[in-house]
């Protein structure tokens, strides 16, 4: 089972993933925890995207895709994955599609993730930043993550609308129980359907 989650910071699609992840034994692809592995490295690359990434901004297209890319071509991947984090811009999107069908393989599934008040998700993510206290949690990174998460990320929803993906909104404002329940009822009848 092939699985994008789409949704914004604070949405909680990473704990979704981990359940999904836990239930149906397929890798969690989460981009942001990769880069941040990558981030603690003491070397120009790592110094790069610690800057990068404590302003809330978006690593390059160019970097994201060549790290998809090897990440797909492994091959715990080859009975499905979890995609969380990435794309997050429509360059993405299509490098996605087109590295997709090289691998001759399709999305069976996409969660969009909604809460539909930016205020929730901004208050989860402040509470989450003072419990942690995450370099990267700033109020203004936040902030930036949201804005961007708007503009660049939120317009794909309607990309894969267009290009007949299963696309199923996910209703994100509820507890960790409600929302895995509906997840998982999505995925039984993607099941019966393959
Ligand atoms: P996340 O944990 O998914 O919120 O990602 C943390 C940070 O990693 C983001 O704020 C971005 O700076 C960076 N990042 C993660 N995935 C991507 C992506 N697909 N494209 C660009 N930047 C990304």
């Amino acid at each position: 089972m092939n699985i994008l989650v789409l949704g914004p910071q604070g949405s909680g699609k990473g704990t979704q993933a981990g359940r999904i992840k836990a239930t149906y034994g397929i890798p969690h692809i989460a981009t942001g925890d990769m880069l941040r592995e990558m981030r603690d490295v003491p070397d120009e690359l790592g110094r790069e995207l610690k800057e990068v990434m404590d302003r809330g901004d978006l690593v390059s297209d160019e970097l994201m895709i060549e790290l998809i890319r090897s990440r797909l071509s492994r091959g715990d991947t080859v009975a499905g994955f979890i995609l969380d984090g990435f794309p997050r811009t429509m360059p993405q999107a299509e490098a996605l599609d087109e590295l997709l069908r090289e691998l001759d393989r399709d999305l069976d599934i996409v969660f969009d993730f909604q809460v539909p008040d930016r205020d929730v998700l901004l208050q989860r993510m402040l509470h989450r930043a003072a419990e942690e206290s995450r370099s990267d949690d700033t109020p203004e990174a936040i902030q930036r993550r949201l804005e961007l998460y708007e503009r660049e990320t939120a317009p794909l929803v309607e990309y894969y609308r267009t290009h007949q993906a299963n696309v199923v909104g996910i209703h994100a404002d509820r507890t960790v129980e409600e929302v895995f329940g509906e997840i998982g009822r999505s995925l039984q009848s993607v099941e019966a359907r393959a």
